[in-house]
């Protein structure tokens, strides 16, 4: 009697979810509108994709492969719009970048979008529409319906971090493809830390070691995502989070740190001296090639976690520039530092970026740790510091983009024993913050794996609209 019931419930189930081709969208499209009709099938032999302009090859090619995964079906593209009965077209008419609408009849499927990526995305929703309807997909048939989208946020980011724990161009690439699914549009890399320098700076050969990547190999990566519209920000941690820099060029330390050993991937905690003018030639050079290789218009600099009281304030040289400056504290030197740096960034036609830091960095946090210029982009990271760093950007007028600890570092485990030695970040996820460890939220804070973020940045995507 059990066995049947369940079969029969089985069998409900089938029906219910073969009447509903959106249970698999996210995020969840702005406007579904029903459509009455008999499905769209596509047919063998009959079923062509049109495109309007040749910016859609990539779309279109990506529209062929779900086709075939979905439903084994082979279908060409069409040279005439009136030998189609898949239409993908860019319409420039539409309003917002991103904006796209799909309409499915049992006559045909149009798919328009305001540009090439907006397109893509009308693609990305289709595919989850055949998910989402597995019978009528197992058929060949995909139910009527209409759908106008378009995301609320401009900037929707994810950050890869294969400077701590390498991850090859594939592992990228793969990571992408998941991106795109849910529609999330920069990417930023986290490149260089005290772990690793992975990007290949041809006129310092030593910076790189083992696992690194080519400039060729993070222009394929570019390319790659950019296919998929999204834009690749390029990070370098700067002042701290430089061991893997000080291995290589132990002089760009300060006095008293040049000598000691460094060991990349064990030692923390140095930084690059405030008044070493190599320093700044070498960051110029490393900037200037950053900047031709990433086409987009921001590069982040990093400015967090920077341990000013084990280096610029017991360095003989920077001592030396906090006196001529009439500084009181060595955390000051961030000025002229940051100042310098920012310039290169600027003198490449580019935008900063650098993360939302603290001056007394844990609550009760009431400034920035120096004042930063009004044309760099804050990242807000820190557990329990968002709302300080809302103010002070509102007052001082910098753009922030989210990315609070306690909600948006998506490797953090969710459950109790997920992560053995830190095993209590499940209160965070489940909105009953009663007080932060510190210790415990840096230790292992942008670690590079990413396996248990597939599930949480799904979800994330779901907040957009
Ligand atoms: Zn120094």
């Amino acid at each position: 009697m059990k066995i049947y019931t369940c079969l029969c419930l089985l069998f409900l189930a089938g029906y219910l979810v073969a009447q509903n081709n959106t249970s698999a969208l996210l995020p969840m499209p702005n406007q579904i509108t029903p459509v009455k009709g008999k499905p769209f099938t596509v047919r063998s032999g009959k079923t062509a994709i049109y495109l309007n302009q040749p910016e859609l090859q990539f779309t279109a090619k990506t529209l062929q492969t779900i086709l075939q995964d979905r439903m084994q079906a082979k279908v060409p593209l069409a040279s005439e719009s009136g030998r189609a009965d898949i239409r993908l077209l860019v319409d420039p008419a539409m309003e917002g970048k991103e904006h796209y609408r799909i309409k499915i009849t049992s006559k045909g499927i149009t798919i328009s979008g305001a540009t090439a990526g907006a397109v893509y995305y009308g693609v990305m929703t289709m595919d989850q529409l055949l998910l989402g309807d597995a019978c009528a997909t197992a058929h060949k048939e995909i139910s009527p319906i209409r759908i106008d989208d378009a995301p609320r946020f401009p900037h929707r980011a994810l950050m890869l971090d294969p400077a701590r724990h390498f991850l090859p161009v594939n592992d990228v690439k793969f990571f992408i493809d998941q991106m795109a699914r849910y529609k999330y549009n920069i990417l930023q890399l986290h490149l260089t830390d005290d772990q690793g320098w992975r990007v290949e700076i041809k006129k310092h050969p030593k910076l790189v070691g083992k696992d690194y990547y080519t400039q060729e190999q993070l222009a394929e990566i570019i390319q790659y995502a950019a296919q998929r519209n999204i834009e690749v920000i390029p990070e370098l941690d700067i002042p701290g989070h430089t061991v893997a820099i000080l291995a290589a060029y132990p002089e760009l330390g300060c006095t008293h740190t040049d000598t000691l050993p460094k060991i990349v991937g064990k030692t923390t905690d140095l930084m690059l001296c405030a008044n070493n003018e190599k320093v700044y030639s070498v960051y110029q050079d490393i900037i200037k090639e950053i900047s031709s290789l990433f086409p987009s218009d921001y590069i982040h600099l990093g400015g967090d976690e920077a341990v000013i009281e084990k280096n610029w304030t017991q360095c003989s040289r920077c001592q030396a520039m906090m006196k001529k400056l009439g500084y009181q504290k060595a955390s000051q030197l961030m000025i002229p530092f940051f100042s310098r740096m920012l310039s290169f960034v600027q003198e490449n036609n580019k935008t900063p970026m650098l993360w939302c830091e603290l001056d007394n960095i844990y609550p009760p946090a009431n400034d920035y740790l120096f004042p930063y210029p009004k044309n760099v982009t804050l990242v807000s990271w820190r557990g329990g510091l968002t709302p300080t760093c809302l103010e002070l950007t509102r007052k001082h007028g910098n753009p922030l983009i989210m990315a609070p600890g306690e909600y948006a570092y998506l490797d953090y485990p969710q459950l109790k024993g997920d992560f053995p030695e830190f095993n209590n970040w499940a209160r965070y996820y489940f909105g009953k913050v009663v007080s932060i460890r510190p210790g415990i939220w840096r230790a292992c804070r942008r670690s590079g794996s990413y396996h248990r973020s597939y599930g949480n940045f799904m979800g994330r995507s779901d907040t957009r609209h």
